[in-house]
């Protein structure tokens, strides 16, 4: 039997009341009690010796599919970061999502994901699941009411993305949970986009939180990982026997990063979300740019939500350009500190052309999105750096 994680000490025990910066420093890292390391080492072995047959030493380890110390640290930190009693970790964000599926839904079963999902996301329901009998509807889940109608007797999954990418539309976390439990269905939270210092979905009423923690949570663009977060111990419990029985275990170097990432969660966010502030300042009344999306502005449809559940409102900013697709794409050509490439989240910024990169694939479907439409993963640069690259691309 695996125990749940090291013996915490007493400071961490009681890491509830702990503020959000100091549960990312030492949440499930208390130095190392033999040596004195201060950061949890990487614990590079696939076994542990046991003190006779079945004799697991402190913590319970056996076999590093099952359990590893190095992400046994990081699940702790994870879920204390999010509110919440279990982390899981996962080799990436698309493998958190198929155990959380998997887990959670039977052939028959029902799924109602956004329309606006994150595409690997659509991808696993629409062209993997289906075929072991799982029916999913695509939705606006900023529409409650839409959400709430498109649920059915065999519905087990809200599965919320907010803010929404690259549209960056939101949905009230607290009505959809509202919904889900009406209907003994459960909410999942993608909160890869707010990250947990931006927003808490579990203490909104979600069931279980999803992470890519590729993107903020590792926040140097060197790793690719998952997680998911919950309170409830009978989901856990399922989350990792599927992990276990599956195979779907993130190794020590790769949990070991992202746990380095997560420490300066806090100070990256507020930097993000400044450097977006500015950025979006500058587009808007730009006489090239059409459209700004971004939750924080008030004429966003989403704004009311978010101000009522995000703490500030993100470095993923996006807008449309006058002029076409071939304006986008000659802006997105043309700077030079915003590196052009796919993903988000890490200190350096990011542009992209959804509609021909990260959005390919949803062409012609209800996901598409505008072909004049750049998306920005605002980094941690000098913000007016970032706005004169960003003016000179515009031209
Ligand atoms: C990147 C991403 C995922 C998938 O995560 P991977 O780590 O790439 O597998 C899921 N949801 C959102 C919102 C993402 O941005």
């Amino acid at each position: 039997m695996l125990v749940l994680g090291r013996t915490l000490g007493v400071m961490v025990d009681n890491v509830s009341r702990l503020g959000f910066e100091t549960r990312a420093i030492h949440a499930g890292q208390e130095p190392d009690p033999r040596t004195g390391a201060v950061i949890v080492p990487i614990y590079a072995t696939s076994t542990y010796a046991q003190d006779g047959v079945g004799g697991l030493r402190e913590g319970g380890y056996e076999y590093s599919r099952t359990a590893n110390p190095t992400r046994t640290a990081l699940e702790e930190c994870l879920a204390a970061l999010e509110g919440g009693t279990y982390g899981l970790a996962f080799p990436s964000g698309m493998a958190a999502a198929d155990v959380a599926l998997r887990a959670l839904c039977r052939p028959g079963d029902h799924v109602i994901i956004p329309h606006d999902a994150y595409g690997g996301t659509f991808r696993l329901v629409d062209k993997v699941l289906k075929h072991w009998g799982i029916e999913h509807t695509a939705v606006n889940l900023s529409d409650v009411d839409a959400a709430r109608a498109a649920v059915r007797p065999n519905t087990k999954v809200i599965w919320c993305e907010t803010p929404t990418n690259p549209l960056l539309s939101v949905a009230d976390i607290a009505a959809l949970s509202g919904i889900a439990h009406e209907n003994d269905a459960r909410l999942v939270v993608d909160n890869t986009f707010a990250t947990p210092y931006l927003q808490l979905p579990l203490s909104l009423g979600a069931d279980i939180v999803l992470h890519s923690t590729t993107k903020y949570l590792g926040g140097h663009s060197d790793v690719v990982g998952g997680a998911l977060i919950t309170s409830d111990s009978a989901l856990r419990e399922e989350f990792f026997f599927l992990r276990n029985a599956a195979g779907a275990a993130p190794g020590p170097f790769d949990a070991w990063l992202t746990l380095r990432g997560v420490k300066t969660l806090a100070l990256r966010m507020n930097k993000h979300s400044d450097n977006a502030e500015r950025v979006v300042e500058a587009l808007l009344g730009h006489p090239k740019v059409d459209h700004v999306y971004y939750p924080g502005l008030p004429d966003n449809p989403g704004h009311e939500a978010a101000a009522k559940q995000m703490r500030r409102f993100g470095g993923m900013v996006s807008f449309t350009v006058k002029g076409g697709e071939q304006a986008a794409l000659d802006v997105v050509a043309r700077t030079e500190i915003f590196i052009l490439g796919e993903s988000l989240g890490g200190v350096e910024s990011l542009i992209e052309h959804p509609g021909r990169m990260t959005h390919l694939s949803v062409a012609g479907s209800m996901l598409q999105v505008p072909d004049n439409l750049v998306r920005l993963s605002c980094g941690i640069e000098d913000g007016t750096d970032l706005v004169q690259d960003l003016l000179a691309a515009l031209g």
